[in-house]
């Protein structure tokens, strides 16, 4: 299909802004997120998992002002797929976390957000319980994060040696980054005609 390895396309948005950088695809960055203003620059990992944990305890009050199933914007997710997304991001990032703590030589596969989406039918999940399984997401990720070492790494397909830092990171930045996106909502819905 032409598209390099380790570039998940949201195709949507790619349309529209030939610049858009998924916040799924890896990579040292620096600077802020254009988008969501997460800061790439801060190196402190307990400060982002904290972080992480902080963004996950609002998307509740995002949600309850919006309607879950209508797009975040033209030709977008839904808020409802966001917080399932998020739901799996952190559960896979607990995977990855305890893959480094436990068996760091076996590796760690890559995932298509898409493929996921579709096969959990996120469509058909109810947002009220994606709140719920993103809080204990966040509680289980939160435990494999502190509990793991900094001198291990593992191998990702895309990204090479991974380590605590890296999915940390990564994982902070999509929690961010998609309560941002669920905000997009909430700005539009309450802006006057
Ligand atoms: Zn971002």
């Amino acid at each position: 299909m032409g598209v390099p390895n380790g570039v998940k396309r949201d195709v949507a948005r790619l349309d529209r802004d030939p610049e858009y950088v998924n916040p799924s695809q890896w990579g040292r960055r620096s600077g802020r997120c254009a988008e969501c203003d997460f800061d790439w620059g801060e190196c402190d990992y307990v400060a982002l998992v904290g972080q992480c944990v902080r963004n996950v305890a609002v998307f509740g009050e995002a949600l309850s002002r919006i309607d879950p199933a209508a797009a975040v914007a033209p030709g977008l997710w839904s808020a409802n797929r966001y917080v399932w997304h998020t739901v799996d991001v952190l559960r896979f990032g607990t995977e990855r976390l305890w893959t480094i703590s436990a068996d760091p030589s076996y590796g760690v596969p890559a995932w298509d957000e898409n493929v996921v989406a579709d096969v959990r039918a996120y469509d058909d999940l109810s947002p009220v319980v994606g709140l719920i399984a993103l809080i204990e997401a966040a509680q289980a990720w939160r435990q494999a994060a502190l509990e793991a070492p900094h001198d291990a790494a593992t191998t990702h397909p895309e990204a090479g040696d991974i380590c605590a830092f890296d999915v940390v990171q990564r994982n902070a930045h999509e929690a961010c980054h998609h309560l941002w996106d669920v905000r997009r909502r909430l700005d539009e819905s309450e802006r006057p005609d």
